[in-house]
Parts: structure tokens; C-alpha cells; sequence
């Protein structure tokens, strides 16, 4: 049987079970999405019907004004879409040396969001962009017909204002079935010299993440019949040089009506921050949730996080 992620942590390091401090705030707002991925973890969609609403948003606000120098990492679904977007940026503008927006590429060629390049680049929002391969093909498969030269229209529009250049733009690959992702310096190395030779375009860094077996890639696991073979590969290429690295020691996730998660992944799988009295946390609660050493809310997907050269928000932990 497989041994337990906390147990596996734990025999590398018993602190590695706990909080350390943090460095990141994501905030989820929603999961309101153009586009319905077939691995997408969170399962938006254009139906999506989670929307963060303005009070919210201004907590998130209040928290980065007392906390300055935090990342502010925004995410969805598709955040741009939500209303609070456009406030969250505003508001935020003095507060956060860095505020990421975790974008899909093609929200930026729908009609009516001809404003957002523009607007990322007035803000000077750091762009991670969705891009699972730099072949059409692929990019179809798992994410729908036309979204390639749409991800292309997009990317070439950033680079025209900067990104990939002066400001940042980063990619994010993911695997498109029950694989780890390879070498994040190969991968890299293979975008880059694809993108500009084929579209002329240019970016900053290439991160991956491994797909988490949850949400929509856990049923499509499921409907293949490899989900226990997947969960089993993420135990078999546990990597401990990743242990002490996972994200949630450094970050909180919020979800679009506050409460607080260790991660997304944990969001989607309902397993809330804890406070001492075991009710479950929300952003009134922050500096609680952030205490050194809090317990992190760990299970058997955890170890999408530790597998190979490991995974998080920000790309692999041990390349
Ligand atoms: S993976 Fe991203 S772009 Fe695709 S449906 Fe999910 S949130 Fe939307
Ligand atoms: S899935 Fe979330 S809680 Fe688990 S190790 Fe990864 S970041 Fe931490």
C-alpha cells in the first residue's frame, strides 16, 4: 500500500508538515471561464457561477495593505472575467512588488476585452500564460479547436507591448495525459527556439506543473481507468529534494467567498484551513492561518507536488 503523503514528508523532515511563512497570496476569483479544458482542475467553464464579490475583494485588499511585500497571485477560472478583476489590480497598485495574473491567452481576443493587454501592461502585472505546447495539435486536444492561433494572437499582442522583454511573461506547460512533465530547462529550451522561429515570439520563463488528479483530469483518469496507476507514479517518482519547497509552506489560497486553502488544489477538494477549534478559516483570520508552524491540510494528491523535479504555481522545485 502507498504510504501516506504526511508520512513520506515526515520521514524527510517532521517541519515540512507545517507552515513556514508567507510569501504568496492567491486569491481564486471564481470559476467563471471563456473556455471548459479537459483537464482543467477547477472545472470552469463559461457556466461558471462562483464570482468573488466586492466585499471580498477588499478584504484581500486590507490584507495587502498590512502585509506589504507579498506576491499577489490571481487566478480563476479566468480572472479577468470577474468584476472584481479590474478593482483587485487598482487597489493593489502600491501595495504588492509583484502581482502575477494567471491568464488563458484567449480571453485576450474576446470581444469586448480588446482593454487587457493594455491594461496588464499599464499595471505591470507579471502574465503567467496558459500554453501546454508549443504545437497546435496538442494545445487542441486538451484545451479546444482555434485556441493555438488564438494563444499566438495573444502572445504576439503581449510582445508588442513589452512582455517577454522589459515586462514579464512566463508560460506554463502542463502534461496533456498521465505523464510527469519532463525537464522544465529542455521544455524551456524547446519553446523557446519553436516560438521564435515558427511566430517570432519571446517570453520570459517556462514553468511546469504536473497535472493534479483532481477535478476534470481525475474524471478523464478515471474514464481511462489509469487513476490509480497515475496516483501510483506520483508516489513512485516522489523526489525528497522537493519536500521542503511545496508551495503551500510559503503561500495562502482564497477562494472567491474567502475561505482559506493551504492551495488550489485543496480548494477544489474542500479541505479548508483549520483554525485551533477545527472551524474552518477565513481571510478575517489570515494572520491565524499564517502562524509558523500551523498544520498543512495534506492528502494523497499532495504528491503531484513532489513527483520528478516537483511542481508548483511557479514551475518545477528542484530544476
Ligand atoms: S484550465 Fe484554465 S482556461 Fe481551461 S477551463 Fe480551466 S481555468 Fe479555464
Ligand atoms: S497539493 Fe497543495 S497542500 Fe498538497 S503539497 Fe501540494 S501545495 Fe501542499
Amino acid at each position: 500500500m502507498t504510504q501516506t503523503f504526511s508520512d513520506r514528508l515526515k520521514n524527510v523532515n517532521p517541519d515540512f508538515l507545517s507552515f513556514s511563512s508567507l510569501k504568496t497570496l492567491q486569491v481564486n476569483l471564481g470559476n467563471l471561464c471563456n473556455m471548459a479544458c479537459a483537464h482543467c482542475h477547477v472545472s470552469a467553464s463559461p457556466a461558471g457561477e462562483k464570482k468573488m464579490v466586492r466585499e471580498v475583494a477588499e478584504k484581500i485588499v486590507a490584507v495587502l495593505r498590512q502585509n506589504p511585500g507579498i506576491v499577489l497571485d490571481l487566478t480563476g477560472g479566468c480572472p479577468e472575467l470577474n468584476p472584481q478583476f479590474r478593482y483587485l489590480v487598482e487597489a493593489t497598485e502600491s501595495l504588492s512588488l509583484c502581482r502575477i495574473v494567471r491568464s488563458n491567452l484567449t480571453v485576450v481576443t474576446e470581444p469586448g476585452m480588446e482593454w487587457l493587454v493594455e491594461f496588464y501592461r499599464q499595471h505591470k502585472l507579471v502574465v503567467f500564460g496558459s500554453l501546454p505546447c508549443y504545437s497546435a495539435e496538442n494545445v487542441e486536444k486538451q484545451r479546444g479547436s482555434g485556441v493555438f492561433e488564438r494563444s499566438i494572437t495573444a502572445l504576439k499582442k503581449l510582445n508588442s507591448l513589452g512582455y517577454g522583454s522589459e515586462l514579464e511573461l512566463n508560460l506554463v506547460y502542463n502534461p496533456g495525459g498521465p505523464f510527469l512533465p519532463g525537464s522544465q530547462r529542455d521544455l524551456e529550451a524547446a519553446y523557446r527556439k519553436e516560438l521564435a522561429e515558427n511566430f517570432g515570439i519571446r517570453f520570459s520563463n517556462l514553468f511546469t506543473i504536473t497535472n493534479a488528479p483532481i477535478g476534470r483530469f481525475r474524471d478523464f483518469l478515471e474514464q481511462k481507468g489509469v487513476y490509480e496507476k497515475y496516483l501510483a507514479l506520483l508516489a513512485d517518482r516522489f523526489n525528497p529534494e522537493t519536500a521542503g519547497a511545496i508551495m503551500c509552506r510559503s503561500m495562502v489560497s482564497v477562494d472567491w467567498q474567502g475561505y482559506l486553502y493551504n492551495c488550489d488544489f485543496n480548494q477544489v477538494l474542500g479541505l479548508p484551513v483549520k483554525g485551533r477549534d477545527g472551524r474552518d478559516l477565513t481571510i478575517d483570520q489570515l494572520a491565524e492561518a499564517v502562524r509558523t508552524g500551523s498544520r498543512l491540510e495534506l492528502g494523497q494528491h499532495c504528491y503531484c507536488c513532489t513527483a520528478g523535479e516537483g511542481s508548483s504555481c511557479t514551475g518545477s522545485l528542484a530544476a
